[in-house]
């Protein structure tokens, strides 16, 4: 079966704690703090892989943990850096954020591998902390917590031509009759839920991959049936063929059905609409007389004039296919060869809360003016929060507000000057 979507689990490293110690040597009593620090955590990493064509492996192993960092250690030692989990992806890899379903990251143009979760920040050792004042700290920084996200991993599948156009006007007919010619031509295995692809090799580095898009129907581009699915296949084509009935077996309109496929074209994206468009009125050998020129010169006289040429062919006997394979194959060598790529809808390390994860806020047992808040939603809020920065300090103080977490503390009997602990953070309590 042909892997188009995975579904994956991604963490980067927690940052390595800082270390609290002493010097202590032979005859140095009171050695100086020399707690080292934490090493950093491991990134989680995409690079493009051009010998991949599929998501296959990625529904093998759903799960992709980056090593965490070391704590530091004594004599100032360096706690050891996480090591980095490097994903591999085909060429033309979507990822999207499980959750809301939007666009994270674009591979199709990344030559470089890309960084997508950073590994925390290993915390400072207590050397660190040194000051006039304090000649012995007894705190060190803890690391930054890891980062996580469950993806969707998509291939969109690159053909440079598209074949729209209603069912039973001949598109597999055409497609399958364009592949059959030539031996040489691939003819790749998918789904019945996939479009086919083949290869159309018109010789001597002439040639495209065409896509036959099946189920494209009215209220496609809102999500009914499995029209939105097909249609996200022809985002990168280059160039559309709309293909027709011109004999009307079926007593439909030629002209209402390309507007009719247009309007849910551009519906759906507008970028698509802009691409070249040729026409190919099918189904030419049913035609007879008059209704031959009729149709085709009514098509010609609507669209001939918008730049979009008309072809008569018939898939079935073969006839004017080579004329608009010739003309298609100019289209695919002068459309600009830069991919079509995905804007990006969110970041990779935005926080999305999750509500239902547990979190706890208590007075200290050892002592009266200390207060904690601990738990894995508190952990993970200050993963993807960067309380350095105003715009995080600032989100954090309403997290805390929003939470019922101030009123907490104060029906626990806080009081000015008191100290609140989270994670090895500390603040001293204003109201
Ligand atoms: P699709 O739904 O657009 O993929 O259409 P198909 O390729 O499955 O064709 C639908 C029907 O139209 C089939 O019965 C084909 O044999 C017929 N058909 C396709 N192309 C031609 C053609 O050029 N001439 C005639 N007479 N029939 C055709
Ligand atoms: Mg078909």
């Amino acid at each position: 079966m042909f892997a188009d979507r995975a579904k994956i689990y991604v963490r980067s490293g927690k940052g390595g704690d800082g270390h609290v110690s002493f010097r202590r040597e032979l005859y140095v009593p009171d050695g100086g703090p020399d707690g080292g620090d934490g090493g950093k955590g491991g990134d989680v990493i995409f690079v493009v892989d051009e010998g991949l064509n599929t998501l296959t492996d990625f529904r093998h192993v759903r799960k992709y943990e980056a090593g965490d960092g070391e704590e530091g250690k004594k004599r100032n030692c360096h706690g050891a850096n996480g090591e980095d989990v490097i994903l591999k992806v085909p060429p033309g890899t979507v990822i999207r954020d499980f959750e809301t379903g939007k666009v994270i990251l674009d591979m199709s143009d990344r030559t470089e591998p890309v960084v997508f979760l950073k590994g925390g920040r290993g915390g400072k050792g207590n050397r660190q902390y040194v000051t006039s004042v304090m000649q012995a700290p007894k705190y060190a920084q803890p690391g930054q917590p890891a980062k996580e996200k469950w993806l969707i991993l998509e291939l969109k599948m690159i053909a440079d031509v598209g074949l729209v156009g209603f069912p039973n006007v001949g598109k597999s007919t055409l497609l399958s009759r364009v592949t059959n010619a030539k031996p040489k031509i691939a003819n790749y295995h998918f789904t019945t839920l996939n479009p086919n692809l083949g290869v159309v090799d018109l010789g001597e580095n002439n040639g495209f991959v065409m896509a036959d898009i099946p189920g494209i129907i009215e209220g496609a581009s809102s999500g009914v049936g499995l029209g939105l699915n097909f249609l996200r296949h022809i985002e990168r084509t280059k160039v559309l063929i709309h293909v027709v009935d011109a004999a009307s077996t079926e007593g439909r309109d030629p002209i209402a059905d390309i507007e009719a496929i247009n309007t849910e074209l551009l519906q759906y994206s507008k970028q698509i609409t802009e691409r070249p468009m040729v026409i190919a009125a099918n189904k030419c050998d049913a035609l007879y007389g008059d209704d031959y020129e009729t149709v085709i010169e009514m098509l010609k006289e609507e669209y001939e004039p918008k730049g979009i040429r008309v072809f008569p062919i018939s898939a079935v006997s073969g006839k004017g296919v080579q004329e608009l394979l010739w003309y298609v194959n100019d289209l695919v060598k002068q459309a600009p060869d830069d991919v079509i790529r995905f804007e990006s809808e969110m970041d990779a390390d935005e926080f999305i809360d999750q509500p239902e994860l547990p979190f706890e806020v208590k007075k200290s047992e050892d002592d009266a003016h200390l207060y904690l808040i601990e738990g894995p939603r508190i952990e993970r809020m200050l993963g993807y929060t960067n309380l350095e920065s105003e715009k995080g300090f600032a989100f954090f103080q309403k997290f805390m507000k929003d939470n019922g977490i101030l009123e907490q503390l104060e029906e626990l009997g806080i009081e000015e000057g008191d100290t609140v602990r989270i994670y090895g953070l500390e603040f001293d309590y204003y109201k």
